[in-house]
């Protein structure tokens, strides 16, 4: 059933997954995964990433959301304007974030403060960043560039001025899959856990369990998934032994439901 972000986020010590989804049979393989797992699930839409509109994907992401028992936010990912929000809402998402991050922290309070305004009228959370986290995936040019870390300063300052129901940091992730090791700042993480609002883990994929279980255990309690899902899906397509498209398509399912029940397992703790 359809929960506002807000509702979905847990207590400390755990993490929820926020799965991007491209496609409905991807959002069909996570609820089954949560349904399987019991677990609240936050399915979220970057409109970045180029998969289908999302005035298109919405009616069939809340349609499937409203068919399942456990709780499910549906979420626009790096909304990249007010007006994506306004029409991210008016589909009944019931989480948004604005991604304000690359614009100086007063123009990214003012955006975020608006983006507060608009969902409260409908219900739903908001999620903000400080910092700025690079990579392939991401909203920004891709490339090699090093993460823009979170100064808490900062991050504790935005949030005292919007109010937002989750924080995105950059603490050393990508977006994306890793070329060479992942330095993930944990001082910093732990820094930033003072502030009293969940804390947001962007370029999640690819990172060791021992690493999501200490950045769990630092605050972390979204975690956002897409990277490892895209290439896990082109795998199952190019090694598929279905006969026809939708014969395919069943096999994609089932590695995504795979995948994303090992991730939610492992997270929730
Ligand atoms: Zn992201």
């Amino acid at each position: 059933m359809l929960k506002p972000l807000q509702e979905v986020l847990p207590p400390k010590g755990r993490a929820v997954g926020a799965f991007d989804v491209v496609g409905l049979e991807w959002a069909e393989a996570v609820l089954e995964a949560a349904e399987g797992l019991d677990l609240p699930v936050i399915l979220s839409v970057a409109p970045h990433l180029g998969g289908p509109p999302m005035g298109a994907l919405a009616p069939g992401l809340r349609h499937l959301a409203d068919s399942v028992r456990v709780p499910v936010a549906l979420h626009l990912d790096h909304g990249e304007s007010l007006e994506e929000v306004a029409r991210a809402l008016r589909l009944s998402f019931t989480g948004v974030m604005l991604d304000g991050s690359h614009l100086p922290l007063e123009e990214n309070i003012r955006l975020t403060q608006l983006t507060v305004q608009l969902a409260r009228a409908y219900g739903a959370g908001v999620e903000g960043e400080v910092g700025v986290v690079p990579g392939q995936y991401g909203p920004g040019k891709g490339g090699e560039e090093a993460p823009q870390y979170t100064d808490p300063q900062e991050a504790q300052r935005f949030y005292e001025a919007t109010g937002v129901d989750a924080l995105a940091v950059s603490i050393g992730t990508r977006h994306g899959l890793y070329k060479g090791p992942v330095r993930l700042n944990l001082l910093l993480l732990k820094e930033l856990s003072q502030i009293p609002v969940p804390l947001v883990l962007h370029g999640a994929s690819g990172l060791r369990p021992e690493e999501y279980r200490a950045l769990i255990a630092g605050g972390i309690r979204k975690i956002n998934l897409y990277a490892e899902l895209a290439l896990e899906a082109a795998r199952a397509l190019r090694g598929g032994a279905g006969e026809d498209y939708l014969g395919l398509m069943a096999g994609v399912k089932e590695a995504l439901k795979r995948l994303a029940a090992s991730r939610m397992r492992l997270w929730w703790g």
